[in-house]
């Protein structure tokens, strides 16, 4: 079917003008995901019936991929975690509530790493995603599935979640746009904590356009989520144009230096020239405290962890490891329900917590956090946005990393700070390696500045095509 090689917004626009029907199309793409789910594993629960509504937007009628961090009621929400095998979600996360507002169909349940612990989606309990790029290699993580799904094509359009690159790097790996929002700028209202003070929901899509359109139906303060930006929602759409001549262009030396591979180094300097050529002003600039960050974010993220995940018990949720006495069916139930990662982050966050390492641990990282981002605040007197890889290689193999968790952690050296300090950044195809492997660029911008980084994209996706290619699955 034809809607299946077509962007978003020209599926709904096809649709709107009864060129194809919704369902038909919503069938299409069932058939498709099944087909291509046998060779990656991206999806962990596929519909075969829409959830409907009869609202209408810009995106009416597109399929679109969740994370199965995200709630839909109804609907079987796991994390990736045979602790919540089974678990119905009882309501609709505030951005499911505004997908069906809009008319997106969800058109099933991405996978991703258990909770979200990740960098490569090898730690989910229904096994490895695989990168539609190369099979032997991995997704990125922890929203592989997202990112896969919409990397070949079997949805136009995935929701993701980024608590330290999560977003970003499996875009940046399966050779699509994915785009992390300012801290508060979308509701986490429904979305199962893993950093609460860094998780983000965002879109995944195969463009800039696409991102645009949908990140206008997520933003939006919620009085459901405590930690909702008051901010009024901008409209994306009208920043889908070219950059003003002069705009501002940060590089930081930081991001250049050892650990990055040849590749991605000249691929993302292909970016500088398109953007240089474009208007745009390159200015070099210097985020100190970068060596910090991924430090600094595992104690963070480890230690919120810790606190998020001691809801799951046995009691109120999934799993239950039936014993005689309490305390037992406690420590089994989380014994076997949790995987590796989960336990070993619980153990990190749990020290660092603990009375007699919280100063010197967790204290300390709030302080560093801080410094970070007033590297960012001073940095943004002088430019509009940055620029950075995405990750420092394309993507590996599998197994490559999975029994060295400090490897795998410095995957988000790029993509960590922007968390840390809450502001918006987008990953985008910017080259392929000599294997023909994906490679990302970063741009980030000022918190609530997301218009910045749809220009940028907007500008460079103009001018190129490595977001149009499609890998053979
Ligand atoms: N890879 C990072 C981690 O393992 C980030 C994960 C994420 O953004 N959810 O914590």
């Amino acid at each position: 079917m034809k809607a299946l090689s077509l962007t978003g917004l020209e599926i709904a626009q096809s649709i709107k003008k009864g060129e194809i029907a919704e369902d038909e199309v919503f069938s299409a793409f069932n058939q498709n995901i099944k087909d291509k789910n046998k060779k990656l594993n991206s999806f962990v629960d596929v519909y075969d019936q829409p959830l409907k509504s009869c609202a209408t937007s810009s995106l009416k009628g597109v399929p679109i991929a969740v994370k199965d961090n995200i709630c839909i009621k109804g609907k079987k929400i796991t994390c990736a975690s045979k602790i919540l095998s089974n678990h119905i979600a009882v309501y609709d996360a505030t951005v499911i509530t505004k997908l069906k507002e809009a008319g997106l169909n969800i058109a099933g349940t991405a996978n991703m790493d258990e909770f979200a612990f990740g960098s490569s989606t090898e730690t989910s309990c229904y096994g490895v995603v695989r990168n539609p790029w190369n099979k032997d290699k991995v997704a990125g993580g922890s929203s592989g599935g997202s990112a896969a799904s919409v990397g070949c094509r079997q949805v136009p359009l995935a929701l993701g979640s980024d608590t330290g690159g999560s977003i970003r790097q499996p875009a940046s790996l399966c050779g699509v746009v994915g785009f992390k929002p300012t801290y508060g700028r979308v509701s986490r209202y429904g979305l199962i904590a893993f950093g609460s003070s860094l998780d983000q929901i965002g879109p995944f899509s195969t463009n800039i356009i696409d991102c645009a359109h949908l990140l206008n139906v997520i933003c939006g303060y919620d009085s459901k989520d405590s930690t909702s930006a008051k901010v009024e929602t901008d409209d994306f759409t009208k920043a889908l144009a070219t950059i003003k001549k002069g705009t501002k262009v940060g590089i930081a030396k930081e991001y250049f230096a050892k650990g990055l591979n040849s590749e991605v180094k000249n691929a993302v300097e292909g970016v500088i020239s398109v953007l240089k050529k474009k208007g745009a002003c390159i200015v070099e600039i210097s985020l100190p405290h970068t060596e910090y960050a991924v430090a600094t974010y595992y104690i963070i993220a480890s230690s919120e962890a810790s606190a998020n995940l001691q809801r799951f018990d046995g009691v109120r949720y999934g799993l239950r490891e039936k014993r005689p006495n309490l305390i037992d069916m406690y420590s089994d139930t989380r014994k076997e329900g949790f995987g590796a990662e989960a336990k070993r982050r619980i153990f990190l966050g749990a020290h660092s917590l603990s009375s007699g390492y919280y100063d010197a641990y967790f204290l300390r990282a709030l302080k560093v956090r801080r410094l970070i981002k007033e590297d960012f605040d001073k940095v943004f007197n002088e430019v509009d946005i940055i620029l950075t890889p995405t990750s420092p290689t394309a993507a590996f193999n599998i197994g490559e990393k999975s029994e060295d968790p400090i490897s795998m952690y410095l995957s988000d050296v790029y993509t960590i700070s922007a968390n840390l300090a809450g502001l918006p950044a987008v990953s985008l195809p910017c080259g392929f390696t000599k294997d023909n492997l994906p490679i990302g660029v970063q741009f980030i911008a000022k918190a609530f500045d997301e218009s910045s980084l749809v220009s940028a994209s907007f500008t460079y996706q103009q001018e190129t095509n490595f977001h149009k290619r499609i890998p053979n699955v």
